[in-house]
């Protein structure tokens, strides 16, 4: 098993998942045993595995997820502002995967179908608690710059540790192709 060497300091490591199904996340578990290493080499801030809510200052910040509303847009700008590395993980994030299906709708006709009552009104919630719809689903590289792409839907737990291994001890992130899964 190739494991990276114990560092002078912990990195700080974020990730958050957009619009997404949480898949890319699941399959950072399936590092499985591995996770012991990881944490000897960093710290996890802002993460699914810590309920931190907003991400402080960090060495590396990973993205699962396209940007499907505002506050999709508000986390992805934070996450750039505060981590030097910035990766996109899974397709969803890359290429805007499975939620940019709704790309060839219009937005306020979907929501016209999905509250219409049976009377016939459409009720669309606007509490503004809610996010706003964008008008279309983009990925992650058409609202901020990203560092590194990690492909796959999801990728796999060893592509995942193959990355982060390449990342945290200074080589150029390196996925080859038996790696690769989509599906
Ligand atoms: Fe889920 Fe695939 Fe998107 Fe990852 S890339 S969030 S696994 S649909």
């Amino acid at each position: 098993m190739n494991e990276p060497e114990t560092p002078a300091r912990k990195l700080r490591l974020a990730t958050a998942s957009l619009s997404g199904c949480f898949g890319c996340h699941m399959s950072l578990l399936d590092i499985d045993e591995r996770i012991l290493a990881l944490i000897e080499r960093v710290e996890f801030d802002r993460s699914p595995l810590t309920d931190i809510k907003h991400c402080g200052a960090c060495d590396i910040g990973i993205i699962e997820g396209a940007v499907c509303n505002a506050e999709n847009v508000q986390v992805l700008r934070e996450f750039r502002a505060h981590c030097q590395v910035l990766v996109a993980m899974g397709a969803c994030a890359i290429n805007g995967g499975l939620p940019a299906q709704r790309n060839h709708l219009d937005v306020r006709q979907c929501l016209g179908q999905v509250y219409r009552t049976e009377q016939g009104e459409v009720a669309v919630p606007d509490d503004p608690e809610l996010p706003r719809l964008l008008d279309k689903v983009y990925p992650v590289n058409e609202i901020v710059r990203i560092d590194y792409f990690l492909p796959g839907c999801p990728p796999t737990g060893d592509a995942i540790w193959k990355f982060l291994t390449d990342l945290l001890t200074g080589r150029t992130p390196r996925i080859e192709h038996p790696l690769l899964q989509f599906d």
